[in-house]
C-alpha cells in the first residue's frame, strides 16, 4: 500500500506526492466517490500504482481529513502564512486584516511575516508587532537581502502543511526559492513540476521536504469574506475584545453607538486605527452583502 498527499487537481487528474518516490498522475477510483467526498488538494491517500514507470495510479481512499477549507479549497492545513513587505510595498492593512478574519473563520492559526525589515527602524517593526500579537498571530520580522528572520520562520514551516499568501511584489518567490533550493530537500526537481506552467487558479501544493508542504494561494487579492452576518464580525477582532465589556451598549456593534468603548480606545490611541478601519470597512461590506 501506498500513501502520498495530493498536491495538485487538474482536469479530473490529482497529483499524489509520494514521499521518497516521486509524483503520481492519478485518478479518484475509490468508493469515496459514492459518499460525493472530492478529493481535495492537501488530502492524505492511499493509492494503487498501475503503472510505476510512468507514475500513475489510482486514488483508493482518502484519509480522514483534520480540515476542509472552502477558501482556498484545500484540506489538512496546519497553518498560513501571509507575508507582506514592511515597505516598498506599503502593506496594505484592509487585506491582511481580512485575511486574519478568514483565517480566524476557518481556525487556522497565521503568521504574519514582515519581509524587507532592513528599510526601516525598530520602532516601525515594534509597533506592527504589538498590534498583530493581539490579533492572536505569530508576528515575524525577515530580511531576504541580510538574512535575517529566514531560518526562523524555515523551522515554523517544519513538518506542516502551510497556507502560503501574500501579494506580488513582497518577495513571495525569492522566499519560496530558498525553501526549495535548503539543503534538506529531498525531491528537489520533482516537486517543481507544473511550476508556471498552469496559470494558478487552482490551489497548489509544492513539498519542500520529508512531510514539510507549502500551499500557493491563487487570488489573493480579492479575497472573499465569508458568510458572516455582521453582528458576527466583531468577534474575529480578538484585540477589541478588552473594551468591548465597557460599551455603554450590549451588543454594541461599534459602528454607530454612542458610547462605545472600542471607539474610544482608538480615540485615545490604545487601539489601532487602522485595525477599526478594517473593520468598519468590511461591516460595511458584509452589511451590503446582505440586501442582495
Ligand atoms: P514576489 O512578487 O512576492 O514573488 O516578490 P519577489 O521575490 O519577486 O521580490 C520582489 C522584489 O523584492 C525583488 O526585487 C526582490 O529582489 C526584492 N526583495 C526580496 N527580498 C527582499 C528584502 O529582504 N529586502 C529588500 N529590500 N528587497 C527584497
Ligand atoms: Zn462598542
Amino acid at each position: 500500500m501506498v500513501y502520498g498527499k495530493i498536491i495538485k487537481g487538474i482536469a479530473g487528474f490529482y497529483y499524489v506526492h509520494v514521499e521518497a518516490c516521486g509524483i503520481y498522475e492519478c485518478k479518484a477510483k475509490g468508493n469515496f466517490r459514492n459518499k460525493k467526498i472530492k478529493p481535495l488538494v492537501g488530502d492524505n491517500v492511499r493509492i494503487e500504482i498501475i503503472d510505476e514507470e510512468n507514475f500513475k495510479g489510482n486514488i483508493e481512499e482518502i484519509l480522514e481529513r483534520k480540515n476542509e477549507l472552502i477558501r482556498p479549497a484545500a484540506a489538512n492545513i496546519d497553518q498560513a502564512l501571509l507575508l507582506f513587505a514592511i515597505k516598498e510595498p506599503a502593506p496594505n492593512l484592509n487585506l491582511l486584516d481580512r485575511f486574519l478574519v478568514m483565517m480566524d473563520y476557518q481556525n487556522v492559526p497565521v503568521i504574519v511575516c514582515f519581509n524587507k525589515v532592513e528599510l526601516v527602524d525598530e520602532k516601525e517593526q515594534e509597533r506592527l508587532r504589538s498590534i498583530y500579537e493581539k490579533c492572536g498571530c505569530r508576528v515575524l520580522f525577515m530580511s531576504i537581502y541580510e538574512n535575517k528572520g529566514v531560518d526562523e520562520l524555515k523551522k515554523l514551516l517544519h513538518d506542516k502543511t502551510t497556507i502560503l499568501a501574500g501579494p506580488s511584489g513582497v518577495g513571495k518567490s525569492s522566499f519560496t526559492n530558498i525553501l526549495l533550493e535548503s539543503d534538506t530537500m529531498e525531491t528537489g526537481g520533482i516537486s517543481r513540476i507544473g511550476r508556471g506552467r498552469h496559470t494558478t487558479r487552482h490551489s497548489e501544493i509544492f513539498n519542500m521536504y520529508g512531510k514539510s508542504y507549502i500551499c500557493d494561494t491563487p487570488g489573493f487579492t480579492s479575497l472573499m469574506l465569508p458568510e458572516l452576518e455582521k453582528e458576527d464580525l466583531r468577534y474575529y477582532f480578538p484585540d477589541f475584545e478588552e473594551f468591548e465589556g465597557k460599551c455603554r451598549f450590549n451588543g454594541c456593534v461599534h459602528v454607530n453607538e454612542p458610547g462605545c468603548a472600542v471607539k474610544m480606545a482608538v480615540d485615545e490611541g490604545i487601539l489601532s486605527k487602522d485595525r477599526y478601519q478594517s473593520y468598519v470597512t468590511l461591516y460595511e461590506e458584509l452589511k451590503n452583502k446582505k440586501k442582495y
